[in-house]
């Protein structure tokens, strides 16, 4: 059989695998690539996944990175069933339709931009697939059990198995029978933290041949639950004594409903001010929050119940109904929570508070969530002066809390304790869905514990798999990686700067009025270059 990584590999995004067996070709999850612009573009190269040749797809779980791309298959062609948890498809149905409302706000924004520029119509004259695209790929979903053995196409045996990232994911546990031969692989999906607040551990499958396993923290370790409660608190103190705004940027999905189970329980305990109201603004997050109560079967959830997350407008957690009821937060006077999407601050709402909250001394922005490369929030976890919102350099006064204690996702330790429960020599163990860094590192350990040397695949890399042996062939770096010249654009510039000198030689022509108007442009030119440097 063959597997191509076309994507999650070397970066946490995208994730897809395409398997092709003498029976089927499936893929397992089909997730959107979100970073920076160059990393999504790779969003609208579509042919390498030939979506009218797959005959099904295994959906991990929910989260974009893992679903996002499942409408654009179905707009290029993909008609097969999409085999996922009841909780999942819930999931998938409400954030596929809020993912392509985003997909067709950014093309017309991107289109008006452009043509208000005079500039041609951009090379993506098409939004990457619309509402629906995203209709049509909801009724492909096929709800599966926990537990329950499934043969989408002969040959192919998968179980989902429960994962404890968020409600609904699952680790598949796939076996595919060729030639008389059968070969057990297993795919972690995102692997939730043992003892998380809100859902039961992660299970074990039996020793795989091939192990595929995420490593977004494989370079470190989370701090302890206890302190992850104490320092959302000194978040809120911090905003309190201020009479300013929290602002917790948040995934929809999980971690909204986590945090509103975090801040229940620290309410009970005295940890929150008695007039510092919970506001949730996405309508995404309101909507996950009552599949949620749906599945409350699913979660382990000891100290509350689904009426505790259903608030009333007067309770202490309140739901915005409306753009209007979100806009009023803006303006509203005084201390409040609120938890917006998206997590990584580089769509949605969450903008907006950060528009009008990041330069004000005393705000907190509480991060509580993994933040990729390349992302706004990742830009502010590292230290960021200024932040660009809406084509606007916004200054960062406010404090900035990282609390990684809150993550969906296995540390380190947690990694390695569950990968050991399954190692046995001859295990192939590949390492996905993550940094290269956290990659390299992750890998160290695991062939200092278990004498395994772990795979790590590129983008778009292809192996070949007979039982526990493996033939890789490498993409084409021109492919994976197209070369920035950056000694043509750095000429370009120094070609620029000597114009500039030219032309100022001239410059008593100008009315002093206009000269000062083109002083400031040159002023506002030369900060943008300074920024550029300071990253450089
Ligand atoms: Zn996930
Ligand atoms: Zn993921």
């Amino acid at each position: 059989m063959k597997i191509t990584f076309l994507g999650a590999a070397q970066t946490v995004t995208g994730s897809c695998y395409v398997i092709e067996t003498p029976s089927a070709r499936f893929a397992v999850d089909c997730g959107m690539f979100q970073g920076n612009s160059a990393i999504e573009t790779r969003n609208f190269e579509t042919d390498n996944y030939r979506p009218e040749s797959l005959d099904f797809i295994l959906l991990t779980h929910a989260h974009i990175d893992h679903s996002g791309l499942l409408p654009r298959m179905v707009k290029k062609g993909f008609k097969g069933s999409i085999y996922c948890t009841a909780p999942t498809a819930e999931l998938a149905d409400i954030m596929l339709e809020d993912s392509a409302h985003i997909q067709e706000m950014e093309h017309d924004w991107k289109s008006r931009h452009n043509k208000r520029r005079g500039e041609p119509e951009e090379q993506n004259a098409e939004a990457l697939y619309g509402a629906e695209d995203a209709e049509e790929t909801t009724k492909l979903l096929r709800p599966v059990d926990f537990g329950k053995e499934i043969t989408p196409a002969p040959g192919v045996k998968v179980v989902f198995r429960y994962a404890g990232h968020i409600l609904g994911a699952a680790i598949l546990d796939i076996t595919v029978d060729e030639d008389g031969k059968s070969t057990h692989l297993v795919f972690s999906g995102d692997l939730g933290r043992p003892g998380a607040l809100l859902l039961p551990d992660a299970e074990t499958p039996s020793t795989p041949d091939w192990l595929f396993v995420e490593s977004t923290y494989g370079d470190r370790d989370h701090k302890g639950e206890a302190d992850t409660l104490k320092e959302l608190a000194e978040a809120i103190a911090y905003s309190y004594s201020h009479r300013e705004k929290v602002i917790i940027p948040a995934f929809a999905v999980e971690r909204t409903q986590e945090i509103l189970y975090s801040l229940l329980i620290l309410k009970k305990q005295g940890g929150i001010p008695e007039n510092m109201p919970v506001y949730v603004d996405s309508p995404l997050a309101s909507k996950a929050t009552q599949v949620f109560m749906k599945y409350m079967d699913h979660l382990s959830t000891p100290e509350f119940t689904a009426e505790d997350f259903a608030a009333t407008p007067d309770g202490f957690i309140r739901f915005t109904q409306d753009v209007k009821e979100s806009q009023e937060l803006n303006t509203m006077k005084g201390p409040a929570i609120i938890l917006s999407a998206s997590g990584m601050c580089n769509a949605g709402r969450v903008r907006h508070h950060l528009r009008h909250n990041l330069w004000k001394p005393g705000v907190s922005v509480v991060f509580v969530g993994y933040q990729a490369m390349g992302t706004p929030g990742r830009k502010l976890v590292d230290g960021a002066k200024t932040l660009r919102l809406f084509g606007e350099e916004v200054a960062v006064a406010a404090k900035i809390f990282t609390i990684n204690g809150f993550s969906a996702h296995a540390g380190q330790s947690q990694l390695l304790e569950w990968i050991g429960s399954m190692a046995r020599p001859g295990m192939n163990i590949a390492l996905v869905h993550g940094e290269p860094r956290a990659q390299e590192i992750l890998a160290g350990l695991i062939k200092e514990r278990f004498g395994i040397t772990p795979f790590i695949p590129e983008y778009l890399e292809e192996a070949t798999i007979e039982g526990t042996a493996a033939e890789v062939r490498a993409p084409s770096p021109t492919r994976t990686r197209p070369r920035v010249d950056w000694n043509f654009l750095a000429g370009e510039l120094e070609q620029r700067a000597a114009q500039v000198r030219a032309r100022l030689a001239r410059i008593d022509d100008i009315p002093w009025e206009e000269q000062t108007e083109l002083r400031d442009r040159l002023v506002e030119i030369e900060r943008d270059l300074v920024l550029f440097l300071s990253r450089l």
